[in-house]
């Protein structure tokens, strides 16, 4: 039996979506961006999949914790560093790369020095606002961190851009050349070279002056597009994940009969109503409006009614001779997750991210069609 909700994972597409960064960014390494518990499609799972990448970063100590531990050695870069003592220990111990923002950070490393040294990303803030130095500080707190003994030379730099997925804007070349101004003072006439990273997905899709030594693809990896115009498939990204469930109930409504919590759906006409196992409860979104595609036997038919915990209901239209036990599919390689994220007003990140504990997952190479 397949359980009521479960999501299909394809591998394999992993490798594919990382060819596709490797052909847009073919001079620089890679740093495959699992955290979230890899967009929430497990972070071991993946981090095994995408094992022939140069680094990993995560955003907390813990994730970086749970990789060395499974036995990944390569590099791990914890994007958000560390807020006190006890976490730079975990950093040092299990030699993760720690993201450095902070004054306070840069007074914990000041205090110590021991032998043992680790690696750092010096952050930059170029106008996100929100983690980093900005550009006029920058120059003296690396010289403060150029003396710490615990940190291992040359420091690394790092930025994050804001608007990337905006190939309009004009936010995202005054970034890249903000931190590469600031950073061509910093050591101009050394012979050892500070490694850099600004890109994100959209960032390695949409803009070459973006690609330096480092980047950092995410949402890409997942074959997610990170534009708000296009899907994975558009840019010849895979999907990996899939969700499944199965209609559990049909029934005949007539003209008037209200669907659902506080009756938000009034039948219009005769209705073949199809009731869904998988609800906000799995993670399918809240807010999908009536008219969010759902497949049932493959075929395209419109949500209407509330999406509950446990439940969704579809208008079965073209699709009357529906029965109990048929395949539903909530989104994957046929129906893009880019595309209900748009109808629920949210963004795909979102919506992989928020696969709950009791969805069940499948890897594809293992799964069995029962039908
Ligand atoms: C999450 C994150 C990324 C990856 O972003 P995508 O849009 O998923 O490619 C890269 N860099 C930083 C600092 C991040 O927080």
């Amino acid at each position: 039996m397949t359980p009521a909700a479960y999501a299909v994972l394809n591998l394999e597409a992993a490798q594919h979506n990382l060819q596709k960064v490797r052909g847009y960014a073919p001079d620089s390494k890679i740093m495959a961006v699992i955290k979230a518990n890899g967009y929430g499609h497990g972070l071991l799972r993946i981090a095994d999949a995408l094992k022939s990448v140069d680094g990993f970063a995560v955003a907390r100590v813990d994730e970086g914790v749970r990789l060395r531990r499974a036995g990944i050695n390569g590099r791990i870069a914890v994007l958000e560093g560390f807020t006190c003592t006890e976490e730079l220990n975990e950093l040092l111990l299990y030699q993760l790369d720690a993201v450095v923002h902070s004054i306070q950070q840069v007074e914990i490393f000041e205090s110590r020095n021991e032998q043992q040294q680790m690696a750092i990303w010096l952050k930059m803030d170029t106008g996100m606002n929100r983690l980093g130095f900005k550009a006029y500080e920058f120059e003296s707190v690396y010289r403060r961190l150029k003396h710490c003994s615990i940190i291992c030379q040359p420091i690394n730099f790092i930025t994050h851009l804001a608007n990337a997925d905006e190939k309009q804007d004009g936010t995202t070349p005054k970034q890249i050349q903000l931190f590469n101004n600031t950073i061509a003072r910093i050591e101009p006439n050394s012979d050892f070279k500070n490694e850099c990273s600004i890109a994100n997905s959209a960032g390695i899709i949409a803009w070459k002056e973006a690609l330096s030594d480092w980047v950092r693809p995410g949402i890409m990896l997942y074959g997610i597009s990170p534009f708000p115009e296009s899907t994975g498939k558009d840019l010849g990204l895979k999907p990996i994940m899939s969700l499944h469930s199965r209609l559990i109930a049909v029934k005949s409504l007539a003209k008037g009969d209200k669907v659902g919590y506080s009756g938000s759906w009034t039948c219009k006409k005769p209705t073949t109503l199809g009731v869904v196992a998988i609800g906000y409860g799995d993670g399918y979104p809240r807010y999908a409006k009536a008219g969010t595609p759902v497949l049932v036997n493959g075929q395209r038919v419109p949500l209407i009614g509330r999406v509950s915990m446990d439940m969704i209901t579809v208008d079965l239209g073209s699709q009357a001779q529906a029965k109990p036990g048929d395949p539903v599919t909530l989104w994957g390689e046929d129906l893009a997750v880019e595309e209900i994220a748009r109808c629920a007003d949210t963004i795909p990140y979102t919506l992989v991210c928020g696969i709950t504990q009791r969805v069940q997952i499948v890897e594809k190479s293992t799964h069995v069609d029962e039908q």
